[in-house]
């Protein structure tokens, strides 16, 4: 009864560490996501680049078909004007043509032939992508879900931890409550903590009177260290301790 503001702040202290912890553990769901999900995003962006890749391949080897469709016509007209030319001059300058369009049609077999094997090796490097895409989606799907899975149930352990100090808040002193929640305002975590066994703060150490201490076990009023500011309580009780004894040898 004596100590019971004391031990409600420092009840209040342990569910706010709960609280922080589960808070952190909730973050700490993004990175792990994010690890699961890698591989997978990396193979589907390298298919993404393959794909886009084959695509210009493809076009290109329709634009080279093009070209040799349309030098095979000429060379086919040049074939049937040679059979009518009527005098050596034109003779010379349409077989000069026909060379000429025989050559490119030779570059565009060269190059056929090596874009070709380009396309075979792509096609290749893409359908073996896909294969590791797919095979790597397949894992990633239970593990995220499991992952998923205990990020809800964290969220609801948070929720209910949040209920709890609703509920446990109301029974506070209000006058405690307005230090504690004062000292964590500041960023700090730490706002009770229990005298040492020699009297000195258990957060900063520094020794605390003896007639404070004697305050202290008794309970009936907000003492803070002159250290750090924390609100000391004791861990033994002014009926259980053998305070008198204790203010007196030390
Ligand atoms: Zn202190």
């Amino acid at each position: 009864m004596t100590d019971q503001r004391g031990t409600d702040l420092k009840e209040l202290q342990k569910l706010d560490k709960h609280i922080a912890d589960a808070r952190r553990r909730i973050g700490e769901f993004d990175p792990r996501l994010l690890e699961v999900e890698e591989p997978a995003l990396l193979l589907e962006s390298e298919l993404g680049t393959a794909r886009a890749r084959l695509q210009e391949l493809k076009l290109e080897e329709r634009r080279l078909d093009l070209g040799t469709e349309e030098k095979r016509t000429r060379r086919k007209r040049l074939d049937e004007r040679i059979l009518s030319v009527r005098n050596l001059r034109e003779e010379a300058a349409v077989t000069a043509e026909l060379e000429a369009v025989k050559r490119a049609l030779q570059n565009d077999e060269q190059e056929a032939m090596s874009l070709i094997d380009q396309l075979r090796k792509l096609e290749e490097r893409t359908a073996d992508l896909e294969t590791r895409y797919s095979e790597a989606s397949e894992h990633l799907g239970p593990k995220r879900d499991a992952l998923l899975t205990e990020r809800t149930e964290a969220q609801k352990e948070l929720e209910s931890l949040r209920a709890e100090r609703a509920r446990f808040v109301g029974d506070v002193s209000p006058a405690g409550l307005k230090v504690y929640d004062a000292i964590r305002s500041g960023g700090r975590t730490i706002a009770v903590s229990d005298l040492t066994e020699d009297g000195a703060c258990g957060h900063c150490f520094s020794m605390v009177p003896i007639q404070l201490r004697n305050e202290i076990r008794r309970g009936l009023q907000i003492i803070r260290c002159e250290g750090c500011g924390v609100i000391l309580t004791s861990a033994t009780p002014a009926d259980a301790a053998p305070a008198a004894t204790e203010g007196q040898g030390a």
